[in-house]
């Protein structure tokens, strides 16, 4: 019988939070937004601690689920843990519509249909530990939905501000989870504003991305699965569709973390920041040498996931990018909907938008030559195809005639 890491007592080695830009240590056992210095904060581990407790035969006793990393993450009493049945997300080899060593990590498959999940399910989980009874996040969906799941469950009220023009199946989804959803006549920033003045009067903690210091944490759980999936190896390149940016983040923390403990040596896969061309900071600042990114004007992509007009932890982006030797680039939406279609009609995967502009992005740089078919890429497919507007072909039979085979058969 496996161990459920989500429920088992196993020790976190958490040890303090570091501002990102002054490297100012702070307790870890208070409630935290940003540092005083305005920055995300990161957490710091007791990583000799880690090497000896979470090793390869304490990990093979475990369940497939991202908790199986318990010692690199936060939480210490899994009582205040919610589960909503995470799995370890498959690798799925594109055969057909490229000839790359292309691999598809599938995050549509955790609860609530994004990989918003694995960020929330610890930043709620925090939230719970230190006695928070209310939260309130801006999103583009994704992230209200998982936010909303994990706090219905743990029994924490949560209000979610979202741009009036998303999804509207997540919004619908974030109600029925429980969430107190208000559509906004704006950007995921001016949310993130009405989030941030609500905490006065509302008394509500604020989990906006990087603006508390856990979601990161679930979010490099991506990165630790990816390595032992592996068998703790990484790829030559990783595309990640980015939008605030904590998954990219995150993973590039936990590479770290994983060579500190020994499970992986120093090589490092090259990170590519995927962006719609309607909204690319952080593809501007990357061309423009610069360490941070202004505010992009009217934004706008299909892939609402990406749609982050403004990113606080742009330089920590920024940073991972160049320290790996990777690069950032920006696609157009007619792009994203064309690798759409041709992943699903020729492999049979259907991508969110997000996740189908990580291909877009991943043909364009095998026609450029920055990735050759031999070096092994994965994209990110970051939520369920199915949430997402989907275009027919509108062919429809009337039985009360009688079927014309002719345009069957041209079809
Ligand atoms: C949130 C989200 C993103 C962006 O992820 P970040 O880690 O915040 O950059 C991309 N795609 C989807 C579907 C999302 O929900």
């Amino acid at each position: 019988m496996l161990i459920d890491a989500a429920t088992a007592p196993i020790e976190t080695f958490l040890t303090h939070l570091e501002c990102s830009r002054t490297g100012e240590r702070l307790p870890a056992d208070t409630l935290h937004n940003l540092s005083p210095a305005g920055a995300p904060l990161l957490a710091r581990y007791d990583l000799d601690g880690v090497r000896s407790a979470m090793t390869r035969e304490a990990l093979a006793a475990r369940a497939p689920n991202f908790w199986r990393y318990r010692e690199l993450l936060p939480i210490r009493d899994a009582a205040h843990i919610a589960s909503l049945g995470e799995e370890i997300t498959p690798l799925i080899p594109l055969r057909n519509a490229c000839d790359g060593d292309v691999l598809v990590k599938d995050e549509g498959r955790l609860p609530t249909g994004s990989f918003k999940a694995r960020g929330l399910a610890v930043a709620v989980a925090m939230a719970k530990s230190f006695g928070v009874t209310r939260v309130a996040l801006p999103t583009n969906g994704n992230a209200g939905a998982a936010a909303a799941a994990y706090a219905s469950r743990l029994g924490i009220e949560c209000f979610v501000f979202c741009p009036d023009d998303t999804p509207e199946l997540n919004i619908r989804e974030t109600e029925l989870a429980g969430g107190k959803v208000w559509r906004v006549n704006g950007l995921i920033n001016d949310c993130g504003r009405v989030v941030a003045e609500g905490e006065g009067p509302m008394g509500w903690f604020n989990l906006s991305t990087l603006k508390e210091p856990y979601r990161i944490e679930g979010k490099k759980t991506m990165g630790i699965e990816l390595a032992e999936q592996l068998g703790w190896a990484l790829p030559d390149v990783i595309f990640y569709p980015t939008g605030g940016g904590t998954g990219l983040i995150g993973m590039w923390k936990a590479f770290d973390e994983l060579e500190a403990i020994g499970l992986i040596g120093p090589e490092r896969p090259r990170m590519i920041a995927v962006q719609a061309t309607g909204c690319a900071p952080i593809v501007k600042a990357f061309e423009d040498g610069a360490e941070h990114a202004p505010l992009w004007e009217d934004a706008h992509t299909v892939a609402a996931g990406m749609r982050v007009p403004v990113a606080i932890g742009d330089f920590l982006i920024l940073r991972a990018v160049r320290d790996s030797g990777g690069y950032a680039v920006a696609v157009e939406d007619a792009a994203i909907l064309e690798a759409r279609e041709r992943i699903g009609k020729a492999d049979g995967l259907l991508l969110c938008p997000e996740g189908a502009a990580t291909a877009a992005a991943y043909f364009d740089s095998r026609e450029r030559g920055l990735v050759s078919a031999g070096e092994r890429a994965v994209l990110f497919n970051c939520g369920n195809g199915l949430k997402y507007p989907m275009p027919t072909d509108g062919r429809s039979l009337d039985l009360a005639k009688p079927i014309d085979w002719e345009p069957i058969a041209r079809a």
